[in-house]
């Protein structure tokens, strides 16, 4: 499935994120990378050494959840959008998602979007909380948003409502 549609199957999602436990404590980053490929820069930018690869560029990144702070460094800088940040220790109802965001116009705070999943299909309406932009061309946009803790695993993607209709 995975290496025809390029969708990760829920089983493959889980695997990348970091127990519950960590995620209730804070933000901290998942590594959505499922390939093998010549890829460092997640390493490479993250102040902490939370990102492991190992000498092999071609390895999977590792990601020691105890040593990320949430930072978001590394979802700026990774070229495959295959990072985010996730928290549930806000509040009790919702979990906020930080999620790279390449499209223009960025959404602002107090918009409301479409939170999508990993295949694009409309999860849920989610209000946004920040959005990142950062001055350097070559690092991704970042779009902090909040939805309901029973999305956690399911959203990846947003999407801008047309208010034209
Ligand atoms: S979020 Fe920050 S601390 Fe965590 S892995 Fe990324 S760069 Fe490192
Ligand atoms: S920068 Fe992104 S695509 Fe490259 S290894 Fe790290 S997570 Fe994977």
């Amino acid at each position: 499935m995975f290496e025809k549609t390029g969708i990760a199957s829920p089983e493959m999602v889980l695997e990348k994120f970091p127990p519950l436990s960590r995620i209730n404590k804070g933000k901290v980053a998942v590594l959505e990378c499922y390939r093998r490929i010549p890829c460092n820069p997640c390493e490479t930018a993250c102040p902490f050494g939370a990102i492991e690869i190992g000498e092999d560029i071609n390895n999977m990144p590792i990601l020691h959840a105890d040593k990320c702070s949430g930072c978001g460094i590394c979802l700026t800088r990774c070229p495959g959008l295959a990072i985010m940040i996730v928290d549930t220790s806000a509040s009790e109802e919702y979990a906020e998602l930080t999620l790279p965001y390449e499209f223009r116009p960025l959404p602002k705070k107090g918009d409301t979007v479409f939170a999508l999943s990993r295949s694009g299909e409309f999860v849920c309406e989610a209000l946004v909380l920040s959005a990142l932009n950062p001055k350097s061309f070559d690092r991704t946009p970042a779009v902090r948003i909040r939805v309901p803790k029973k999305h956690l695993y399911d959203v990846r993607n947003i999407a801008l409502i047309d208010k034209e209709g």
